[in-house]
């Protein structure tokens, strides 16, 4: 039987078996005693790499985000965000739901930033009208797009002078930096908190790391317990974050040349336009009569792509370049018969 070739997400990956036995052989205890060697291990590196005071391991970058909103806004008092944003589309509304905290959304610029004349337009002034603006969330990589440097450097500038606190979703922030073959830390610097996801690209089955000022993730410690998330072997899962930093962070540049590759191979198809982002992802639109019967066709040959809205394509450390030689062929085969 032919094997899977999955590329509707980076989340997909499954952990090799150095990973388990990695896992296996670590240290635990109970994490909500602060007991977890591993743990601790993990988020001491974490904020090391990152150039912050500390950080807090947790279950998922949804729940990451959520303490970070929580913990740097108040009931009545707003973030500023991406109409797109993963943390205000695609978090079921959480810091509204259990923070009552409004979100003040605004269209991405086609690089993936917000524009901060934008910005500047929606903070509020301090008036008994309006809630409070609070803070600016930014996302890098925002589908697979890297923010220039040069911007974080004027975000955090603007932030600071509109009295904004500034947090970054970084879930895939490792491909930026990868991209840009910079430290995690020459990017993490612009930011009060980032949020990182260990189980997107990296490869572990489990977990995302928010990181911070000692006093912020002290805060968030207290509403990770809230919602649940007081984990108490968590070593053991920590343990595939600390192998995955160790070792997998580099291997984000085979994925990124693998998108590389998929690109030059679809863009020779004329039915199909293909949009490249600088690290792992790919945006492929067809017309929409063909585009079902596309995805029918690549499932039948056991390829699988994220087909809600734009057609989107990650690479990720599950597949080969080989793979993606066999994507390109199947994408060529369809056009050819159709
Ligand atoms: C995946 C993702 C998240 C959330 O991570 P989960 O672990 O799936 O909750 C947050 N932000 C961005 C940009 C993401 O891609």
């Amino acid at each position: 039987m032919n094997e899977i070739i999955d590329l509707r997400s980076d989340t997909l990956t499954k952990p090799s078996i150095a990973m388990k036995d990695f896992m296996l052989n670590c240290e635990v205890g109970d994490d909500v005693y602060g007991e977890d060697p591993t743990v601790n291990l993990l988020e001491e590196k974490m904020a090391k790499l990152t150039g912050k005071e500390s950080a807090l391991f947790v279950t998922s970058g949804t729940q990451s985000n959520l303490l970070a909103l929580l913990s740097h806004c108040q009931r009545g008092e707003e973030y500023i965000c991406g109409q797109e944003a993963h943390l205000y589309k695609y978090e079921a509304g959480g810091a509204s739901v259990l923070g009552g905290i409004q979100a003040q959304p605004l269209v991405y610029e086609d690089n993936g930033s917000l524009n901060l004349e934008l910005v500047k337009s929606v903070i509020k002034p301090e008036d008994s009208h309006f809630a409070r603006s609070k803070l600016l969330c930014l996302e890098n990589t925002h589908d697979g797009k890297v923010l220039p440097l040069k911007y974080l450097e004027e975000a955090q500038q603007f932030a600071s002078e509109n009295n904004l606190l500034l947090h970054l979703d970084g879930a895939r922030v490792f491909n930026a930096a990868v991209s840009l073959s910079i430290k995690l830390v020459d990017i993490c610097k612009y930011f009060d908190s980032v949020s990182l996801c260990l189980s997107k690209g990296l490869g572990a089955p489990v977990g995302s790391v928010l990181v911070g000022p000692a006093s912020f993730i002290q805060e968030a410690r207290r509403y990770r317990k809230m919602l649940g998330g007081g984990m108490r072997q968590s070593g053991i899962l920590a343990a595939a974050g600390l192998f995955c930093i160790s070792n997998n962070i580099n291997d984000l540049k085979k994925d990124h040349d693998n998108a590389k590759l998929l690109h030059e191979g679809l863009s020779t198809i004329e039915e199909l336009e293909v949009l490249s982002s600088d690290t792992n992802m790919l945006f492929i639109q067809v017309s929409q009569d063909i585009e079902q019967a596309l995805l029918q066709y690549l499932k039948e040959n056991n390829i699988l792509i994220s087909g809600y809205g734009q057609l989107r394509l990650v690479t990720h450390r599950d597949v080969s370049s080989e793979d993606i030689h066999k994507v390109i062929d199947v994408f060529k085969d369809f056009f050819k018969t159709s």
